[in-house]
Parts: C-alpha cells; sequence; structure tokens
C-alpha cells in the first residue's frame, strides 16, 4: 500500500534473532548485546503470521536477517513457511556467511531466492580483528557455495571504514570483475551503540566512488535495480557483476523507500531511525486475530516517516543495529 508521500510499502525485513556468532566493532559492543530470553523471540510460526497478515497491507517482499539469522532454530522451516504464502514473490536473506556453506543448499531448496552476505575486508587478520574473532576462510566458502549454487543474485556488502578498509576498496571492486558478485559499498551509519566508534571513520560513497573510477575506469550506471535496495549500481569495464553504492548517510534515499522492519521481538517499525514501534507481538499473544494484525501493518505503513535526520540529529540509542535488523 502507498504511505503518506505516496511511496509503495512492499517489503519487509525481518529480524529473526537479536543474537549473532560475530561481534562486529561497528555492530555490537565487545561483550555482545544482553540477548533478551526466547521466550520474547517470536516464533517461528509467529513470524510467519506476521507476514501472512502483512500481506493484504502490500507486504509481497522480506528478508531475513538479525542478529545472524543462519543461528536461529527453525530458518529453514521459517522460509518453507513464507514461500509457502503465494503472495510473497522474493525470499532474501542477509547473513555474515560463516555458517553459510553448509546451510546454502538447505536454503535454497526451501526457498531463499537471493543472498547479502557481509564481507568488509580481504584480508584474513583485519577479518578477525572487524568480526571479534571471524575466520574469512569460512566466509568465502559460502560465497563460493552461494555461486555455485546458482542463486539468482549474491552481493556482498562492504561497510566503508576510515583508516580500516579504505585501502582495500579497490580490491573489493576488482572482486566483481571475474565473479557475477553484485559488491556494495555501505556507508557507515551512526547507529546504536556504534555512534561515538564511527565517529570520524565515515567516508561518503561519492569519495569512494571517485577512488574506484580512478583506479579502474568508469562505471557504466545500471539502470535495472537488483533486488528490493536503494543501491545505485555500476559496472565496471568487461565486468561479471556490479559494483554498488548505499548511501544511507549522504544521499537520504528515504524518498525511495519501501520498507517497514519486524524485530526480532516482534516490534513493527515504520523506520530504521524511528522509535515508534507496535507490539505486533502483544497484538497475537493476546489473541488478535490477523485482519487486527493487518490493520497494525496498516497504521505503521501510515506513520512512516517522510526522511531520517541523520545529517543534523542524533539518532534513536534504543537499540543496536543487530536487534532492529540491519
Ligand atoms: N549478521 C548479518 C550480517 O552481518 O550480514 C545480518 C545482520 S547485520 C546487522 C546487517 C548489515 O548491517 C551488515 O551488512 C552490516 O555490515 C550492516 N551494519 C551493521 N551496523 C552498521 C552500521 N553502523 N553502519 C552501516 N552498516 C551496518
Ligand atoms: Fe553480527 Fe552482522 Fe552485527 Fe556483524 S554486522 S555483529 S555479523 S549482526
Ligand atoms: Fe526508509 Fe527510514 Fe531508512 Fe529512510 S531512514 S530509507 S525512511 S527506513
Amino acid at each position: 500500500m502507498q504511505d503518506r508521500y505516496h511511496r509503495k510499502i512492499n517489503y519487509l525485513r525481518i529480524s529473526v534473532t537479536d543474537r549473532c556468532n560475530l561481534r562486529c566493532v561497528y555492530c555490537m559492543p565487545p561483550a555482545g548485546v544482553k540477548s533478551v530470553s526466547h521466550g520474547q523471540i517470536l516464533t517461528i510460526e509467529e513470524i510467519a503470521e506476521v507476514v501472512a497478515a502483512g500481506v493484504p497491507a502490500g507486504i509481497s517482499k522480506v528478508r531475513l536477517t538479525g542478529g545472524e539469522p543462519l543461528i536461529r532454530r527453525g530458518v529453514l522451516e521459517l522460509v518453507a513457511k513464507l514461500r509457502a504464502i503465494p503472495e510473497i514473490d522474493d525470499i532474501a536473506l542477509t547473513t555474515n556467511g560463516i555458517l553459510l556453506e553448509k546451510m546454502a543448499r538447505n536454503l535454497k531448496d526451501a526457498g531463499v531466492d537471493r543472498v547479502n552476505i557481509s564481507l568488509d575486508t580481504l584480508k584474513p587478520v583485519r577479518y578477525r580483528e572487524v568480526t571479534r574473532g571471524g575466520n574469512l576462510d569460512q566466509v568465502w566458502r559460502g560465497i563460493n557455495t552461494a555461486l555455485g549454487l546458482g542463486l539468482q543474485l549474491v552481493k556482498i556488502n562492504t561497510v566503508v571504514i576510515r583508516g580500516f578498509n579504505d585501502d582495500e576498496l579497490e580490491d573489493m571492486a576488482r572482486l566483481t570483475m571475474e565473479h557475477p558478485l553484485h559488491v556494495r559499498f555501505i556507508e557507515l551509519m551512526p547507529v546504536g551503540t556504534s555512534e561515538n566508534w564511527a565517529r570520524g571513520r565515515y567516508i561518503p560513497s561519492s569519495e569512494v566512488r571517485e577512488l574506484i573510477t580512478g583506479a579502474l575506469g568508469n562505471l557504466t550506471d545500471e539502470n535495472r535495480t537488483l533486488g528490493n535496495g536503494p543501491a545505485r549500481y555500476g559496472r565496471l569495464p568487461g565486468a561479471l557483476g556490479t559494483v554498488g553504492f548505499i548511501s544511507a548517510v549522504s544521499d537520504h534515499f528515504c524518498d525511495r523507500c519501501n520498507r517497514l522492519r519486524l524485530t526480532a521481538t516482534g516490534q513493527l517499525r515504520p523506520c530504521l531511525f524511528s522509535h515508534r514501534e507496535t507490539d505486533l507481538k502483544g497484538a497475537l499473544r493476546s489473541g488478535a486475530d490477523r485482519e487486527a494484525l493487518t490493520r497494525i501493518f496498516q497504521s505503521t505503513v501510515m506513520s512512516k516517516p517522510d526522511r531520517h535526520h541523520l545529517e543534523t540529529d542524533r539518532p534513536q540509542h534504543d537499540r543496536v543495529m543487530s536487534q532492529i535488523g540491519g
């Protein structure tokens, strides 16, 4: 359905768990976030019911995220349940890739169309540093497995961090020359606990683009959108894949926003940076029927703000990225 600003809202990002097997420096504090108890997290059946209730309000595309979605017990069952909803025509997943080698085949068989894999560096030591302990080899095995399975689109998410990976952006972009990968450079957002950490480390997409085109040649604009997101894509000369830019801070693509977010604890949010949320879990557990849940979707769509004000406002601190679902 359309919101007050004439945007078509059809996409739901679902955080299936607030837990993670990594602790990326920009996403979580060193000790991790205090996980909520299992009882507070939506069950697999509840998530599927919430999505079914979103359908009459216009939801037709979903993304499973977290935390790390692949550590959520029952994630395959969830994918199968979502696949069984005829109106849902796109099921995507964002993962750190650590468990992907093992799970990719089953995910595809259950109905996942596309995967995004987060990878901020090509250097094993740096990878261990930024993720506080991750093993880069495992991620590469996951990426290669996903490519081998012929999943429609395999995208790499790279958060650009000054003084950390700004000397590797060219190498990351070069991956698209040899592999049908879509490498997306994401602006570091001052969100949740990473706000202080992010200060001084942010690099705007315009600078990343200049660096890449200076080193590797012009990017030909790819007009088709790849998936449901706000990235702008270009192709290097002769490349198999594309390079994308997600300029969440510098180019508020809010005028093209199509999404709502569901937190692991069952709160429906109109916007990543809004602190407004509606308690779908409470409604569900107190016996609300599907129509009542659909009405919550509809009122959340109508409460979407026009845009974020990250350039001037301090973000809301109530949750970190892994809890909202990045
Ligand atoms: N654990 C999964 C993963 O890492 O892909 C899914 C959840 S993670 C929160 C989703 C995405 O959000 C990742 O690509 C991550 O790099 C990104 N992210 C987390 N914190 C961020 C921040 N402060 N600024 C920009 N991107 C961020
Ligand atoms: Fe975990 Fe993803 Fe956050 Fe890294 S970015 S700590 S992998 S949720
Ligand atoms: Fe949409 Fe809010 Fe993100 Fe803007 S900040 S793109 S309105 S979710």
